[in-house]
């Protein structure tokens, strides 16, 4: 980054700060990017998981029930990855934007429970959680730790178990629904961190926000369409090292 890229820069975290610190209420809307830091790839970038394994194929929830042995393949990798991970520095400096008082809600399209190890009290699971396990059958509920003792993890009744998150073709939980929807058509600021905002309806929350007047703020690795349809501050870079500094600057003027 030139000087004057990097100085740029820091006069839009200031502006981001200003936008947050003057709205009366803020929410979130994260991505797999901000947890690309402690180690859990996201899916779209070259690598990622949806390069290996085919969407429909593996990902959709009659793909689940017709062959759990066979999804629970590219399950085991996730779950390996997500059960040892840690919130990293973005997942805590959002943790400390709400405590300062400037975020409402975070409205999480993860499934690894950061936000809530970050220091996250407000949390819209939007695509459930990887970290409890649940029968199908006679809805027993298990830990992740389950994975460990079994592959693929079966409930006592023998019933092979499913991970607590949203597959493709299965409904949002109806309150992540409505919640999210009423946050995004209040609120005054929208942080957008680390979502390439591909999946629907996640995505259309920007847009929702934008029109009921939010300023809406993005921290990428890299431009997305929604950089240039909705975003007003577009913040480069990594979340971790992006939202530190935006921290910084939103506690400077809440103690001014
Ligand atoms: P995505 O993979 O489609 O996009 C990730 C976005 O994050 C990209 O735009 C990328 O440029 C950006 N990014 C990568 N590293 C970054 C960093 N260090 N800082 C800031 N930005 C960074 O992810 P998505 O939009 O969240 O959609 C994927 C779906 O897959 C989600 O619905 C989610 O449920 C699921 N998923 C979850 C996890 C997780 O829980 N950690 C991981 C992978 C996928």
């Amino acid at each position: 980054m030139t000087a004057k890229e990097t100085k740029k820069l820091e006069a839009n975290i200031k502006e981001a700060a200003k936008v947050l610190s003057q709205s009366a209420l803020n929410v979130a809307l994260t991505g797999a990017g901000i947890s690309v830091e402690s180690g859990i790839p996201d899916f779209r970038s070259p690598g990622g998981l949806w390069e290996r394994y085919d969407i429909m194929e593996y990902g959709s929830i009659s793909a689940f029930r017709n062959n759990p042995e066979k999804v629970w393949k590219m399950l085991a990798e996730i779950g390996d990855t997500i059960k040892d991970a840690k919130p990293n520095r973005a997942h805590k400096g959002v943790g400390q934007i709400e405590q300062i008082g400037l975020l409402h809600t975070v409205i999480t399209q993860n499934i690894d429970n950061l936000h809530q190890e970050g220091g996250t009290t407000n949390v819209i699971e939007y695509h459930g959680n990887f970290k409890t396990l649940s029968c199908l059958a006679c809805a027993r509920t298990y830990g992740i730790e389950k994975v460990d003792s079994e592959m693929p993890p079966k409930c006592t009744c023998g019933e092979i178990l499913k991970p607590d998150i949203i597959f493709f073709g299965e409904a949002i939980p109806p309150e992540a629904l409505r919640d999210s929807y009423e946050l995004a058509s209040s609120c005054g600021g929208l942080l957008v961190i680390g979502t390439s905002a591909q999946v629907t309806p996640a995505n259309t929350i920007p847009g929702i926000a934008k029109q009921a007047g939010a300023g809406i703020i993005e921290i990428n690795v890299e431009p997305t369409h929604l950089t240039t349809l909705v975003t007003d501050i577009f913040l480069p870079g990594k979340a971790g090292e992006i939202v530190p500094k935006l921290v910084d600057a939103a506690k400077e003027l809440v103690s001014q």
